[in-house]
């Protein structure tokens, strides 16, 4: 059982920027901006940008693609050992690995994005993939993205966000990314899928989608994806 990451992309790192080599976490539901706000964050400071989200999607394309149910706990906790996730970075873009090979473009399919919120509640999961996360962001200069960093990977953070977002909002703007992407399927469908995989994602037993103490609210819903950066980068530059 292995995953990996390799190297940061040092190409688009300045020095100055790097000498803090801040952990920036980024929590919230989907839909609220957060990947969007973080790979542009992670650009504009020359910073990793880890998409921890891409980790639980591809498990659960494994999970998928091994046929088995992805609530059956034991059976995919029963996978994990045979399976190896890398996550190079190459020019700012991450790529997921799933052992050996790029399953990159698959994992935004309406069906990942549904098992990733059920394998993403399995102990055996997390467990597996925290430290994981966790030696990604060890060296600092990372803009980490999920439901737990604040909280759970990252509870030292230098900064935390927390997106919020009005639901219809945060609905319309994931059928967009959907319909943009190739996926065809009804607002209300993409609506109701939101609903119940943010539901799971903040009722669970373990690491649930909660603010940490600690992280700063920004609502995006009126916002424009370069105003919530702004917001970030505001707060972020009392700390470089
Ligand atoms: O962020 P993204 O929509 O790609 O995440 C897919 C699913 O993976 C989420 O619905 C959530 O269930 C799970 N996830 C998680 N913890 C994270 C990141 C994602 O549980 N840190």
């Amino acid at each position: 059982m292995t995953a990996i990451l390799r190297g940061h992309d040092v190409g688009t790192v300045t020095e100055a920027k790097q000498a803090n080599r801040l952990i920036v976490a980024i929590d919230g539901p989907a839909g609220v901006g957060k990947s969007t706000a973080a790979k542009s964050l992670a650009a504009r400071l020359g910073y990793l940008y880890l998409d921890t989200g891409a980790l639980y999607r591809a498990t659960a394309w494994a999970v998928l693609g091994s046929g088995l149910d992805p609530a059956d706990a034991a059976a995919v906790a029963a996978l994990l050992p045979g399976l190896s996730i890398e996550m190079p970075v190459q020019h700012g873009v991450v790529t997921v690995l799933l052992n050996g090979r790029d399953v990159t473009g698959n994992l935004r399919a309406p069906e990942v994005s549904a098992a990733a919120s059920v394998v993403s509640a399995i102990p055996a999961v997390r467990a597996w993939l925290l430290p994981v996360q966790q030696k990604i962001g060890q060296g600092g200069a990372v803009v980490a993205e999920g439901r737990d960093m604040g909280t759970k990977v990252f509870p030292s953070a230098d900064v935390k966000f927390f997106l919020e977002a009005d639901p219809n909002i945060r609905a319309q703007r994931r059928h967009r990314e959907l319909v943009t992407a190739g996926h065809s399927g009804a607002l209300e469908d993409t609506s109701a899928d939101m609903a119940s995989r943010d539901s799971r994602d903040r009722s669970r037993s373990i690491a649930p989608l909660v603010p940490a103490e600690d992280a700063r609210h920004i609502d995006t819903s009126n916002l424009s994806a370069a105003e919530v950066v702004d917001q970030m980068l505001a707060v972020i530059a009392a700390k470089l």
